[in-house]
């Protein structure tokens, strides 16, 4: 049981998607003492077999979610980040994330299985007697008349509630209705991915960071998961945008993934050798936009501001939308409207930045040749820690917002 499960408010809110965002959202409120159905598409609430890095941003999400300790006890905590050069193969700039790290940020910097965060948030929504769980429910349109939204699913099924919130994804239908703004960029970054087991990672390359190799075109990341006993892989190359379909885990080709990096040098080319298979994505983001909420209706997670993974923030994004949505539905007592104006008054400049900001490391960090990829060199080389640290102070930091509250709590505790 929540500690907030003993508190009830009126009205009921129905999220449409399951994944990180949705969940998240749904204990969020639950917590806060409203009730909320998650409609899922699938059949399974469930997360892709991958990594995923969390920055210490979502672990004080977490922590607010009530679900930090659980998320905790299955990361791997690395040593450092590590960006190299794929073609010199040495390293550009080492970032520690050890002790001065968290004390920085006051949180650590971790990686972890998809689902090993998925999981934890699904249990704690099963525990809670707010939350409905419903699966094979494909949302496909909604309807708002007067303070009520009446949400469709491909069967024809009808949800009545108070609120929605659409956490669909990338190519969310929620979002068709409120943006309008048809389908994601496909820009035409294509990744693969696999994971290893440990021994089949050649053995001077089994290091407790991640490991970004980045070369023209392409980059390569990898790093550990559950207990050190797997490696998660992510090659990412541009592709011809005119070329691209779209794509979603289906098998990959390794002659094409290749062909690709086949420039780069030993190491990163004896590490994309070792998976016998892969599994490739067509990747998206869209443009920013200034508005994504109409009246009772709101977006949230990649839904909203879908992005590259190039900051790998899209699910602390959306752990950060969770907490900030639940805090403002409270504040403004069962006045949805009111509540998801000031939550995406809060979240557009931000999220908006980390979606502008993944664009340009992408092709300024990660794929740039030539003089570009000397002045990357220059410019983000042979830095201290504190100052690497002030660069992404922005990020991990948090949202300004909490910390005008960290602020103001610590006055008032002196
Ligand atoms: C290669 C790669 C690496 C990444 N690495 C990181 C990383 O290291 N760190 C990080 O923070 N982020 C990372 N991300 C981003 C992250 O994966 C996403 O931002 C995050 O998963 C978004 O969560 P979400 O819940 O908003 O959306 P999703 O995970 O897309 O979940 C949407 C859910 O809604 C369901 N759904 C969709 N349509 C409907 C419908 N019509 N009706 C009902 N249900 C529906 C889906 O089945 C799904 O369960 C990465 C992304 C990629 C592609």
């Amino acid at each position: 049981m929540s500690v907030q499960d003993g508190l009830s408010r009126d009205g009921r809110i129905i999220i449409a998607g399951g994944g990180i965002g949705g969940l998240a959202a749904a204990l969020g409120l639950a917590n806060k003492g409203y009730s909320v159905t998650v409609l899922e598409q699938a059949a399974q609430f469930g997360e892709i077999g991958a990594g995923i890095q969390l920055g210490p941003n979502a672990f004080h999400a977490l922590d607010r979610l009530g679900v930090g300790k659980a998320v905790r006890a299955e990361a791997v905590y690395i040593d450092q980040l590590t960006l190299m050069d794929s073609i010199s193969e040495l390293p550009i700039a080492v970032i520690p994330v050890g002790e001065q790290f968290r004390e920085r940020f006051g949180n650590p910097y971790a990686v972890i299985h998809r689902t090993d965060i998925h999981r934890p948030l699904l249990e704690a929504c099963e525990r809670s007697s707010k939350i409905s769980l419903l699966t094979r429910q494909k949302v496909v349109a909604f309807e708002v008349k007067g303070a009520r939204v009446t949400v469709l699913t491909a069967d024809g099924t009808r949800h009545e509630g108070d609120a929605l919130i659409g956490a669909d994804g990338l190519r969310s239908r929620i979002r068709e209705q409120v943006v309008g703004d048809g389908g994601p960029l496909l820009s035409g970054h294509i990744c693969y991915r696999a994971v290893l087991p440990i021994q089949e990672m050649p053995e001077d390359l089994r290091w407790n960071t991640v490991t970004l190799w980045a070369g023209p075109g392409t980059h390569l990341v990898h790093y550990p998961l559950r207990d050190r006993q797997l490696f998660n892989i992510v090659a990412t190359f541009q592709g011809e945008p005119s070329r691209v379909a779209t794509g979603h885990g289906e098998p990959g080709d390794r002659a094409e993934l290749m062909f690709r990096f086949r420039k780069v040098g030993g190491k990163p080319k004896r590490i994309l050798e070792r998976p016998s298979t892969w599994k490739r994505w067509v990747l998206g983001d869209r443009e920013p936009v200034t508005n994504w909420s109409a009246g009772p209706v709101t977006l949230l997670g990649d839904a909203a501001h879908p992005m590259h993974q190039y900051f790998a923030q899209g699910a602390c994004m959306a752990l950060e939308d969770a907490v900030c949505l639940a805090d403002k539905v409270e504040v403004a007592d069962g006045d949805f409207t009111k509540a998801f104006l000031a939550y995406q008054d809060r979240r557009i400049v931000r999220t908006g930045r980390v979606v502008v900001g993944a664009r340009l490391m992408g092709s300024k960090v990660y794929h740039p040749s030539g003089v570009e990829a000397m002045v990357r060199n220059s410019v983000l080389g042979g830095k201290t820690p504190e100052e690497y640290y002030d660069m992404l102070d922005w990020l991990y930091g948090g949202p300004e917002e909490d910390r005008q509250s960290d602020r103001i709590g610590a006055r008032s505790a002196a």
